[in-house]
């Protein structure tokens, strides 16, 4: 399933600033009497441009609404398009072979969320590793904290979008296995928006998995 660039309309990377109204003086805060305060538009305008930036190029202008799957090309293509369409908030392990668009659609799930101004992070599985790693080797004092950790999960205050690319790849450390395990976990207990890719075969993982069951 390859994406055909003719078949996406293009879409500005530029967020919308129309009802953009900034009341802030520039400290990012606007407070409300004796209710605190709220994040001033800029900052949240701001936030969602970060997000947006990391968008790899390839992918940059896709979104969910716009696609338009080249149905006799790829007919397995549209149904995982359609299924995502449909239902946009699920979680989703979308496993297919390389260059089949699986990022494709993680990307545009990602910048779904970017859009909604919820927290949102998607990287490879190799990427995360080296996160994990980064954090583990980081010395006292000079600590590190992972993009990803997974006790930033732990809210039910904001809905996050979590994406691992290329979930096949990496060779974890104990220490990131754990995490990785534990950033799972936390994903799901919490209900956050979980969309992994892999280039695996999902009879196989049926398989492997029903063996892992019936072991237990
Ligand atoms: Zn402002």
């Amino acid at each position: 399933m390859i994406m055909h660039r003719e078949t996406i309309r293009p879409v500005s990377l530029t967020v919308s600033t129309d009802n953009f109204v900034c009341h802030c003086e520039g400290t990012g805060w606007i407070l409300i009497k004796g209710r605190g305060v709220k994040e001033c538009s800029c900052r949240i305008l701001a936030k969602t441009i970060r997000k947006f930036k990391r968008i790899p190029p390839e992918y940059e202008h896709l979104r969910i609404e716009s696609v338009a799957p080249d149905l006799k090309r790829h007919p397995r293509q549209s149904f995982v398009w359609q299924a995502v369409k449909k239902h946009p908030d699920q979680c989703y392990l979308i496993c297919g072979q390389s260059g089949a668009g699986k990022s494709a659609v993680m990307w545009a799930l990602y910048a779904r969320a970017a859009e909604q101004n919820r927290p949102a992070v998607a990287m490879s599985l190799p990427e995360l590793i080296e996160d994990f790693k980064r954090a583990e080797t980081a010395s006292y004092g000079d600590e590190y904290w992972p993009e990803l950790h997974p006790s930033k999960l732990q809210t039910r205050s904001d809905r996050w979008f979590v994406g691992i690319d290329d979930f096949h790849i990496g060779r974890p450390t104990r220490f990131a296995g754990e995490m990785i395990y534990r950033l799972l976990d936390a994903a799901y207990s919490y209900r956050h928006q979980l969309v992994v890719t892999a280039q695996l075969d999902r009879r196989k993982l049926e398989h492997n998995s029903s063996r892992r069951n019936a072991a237990s």
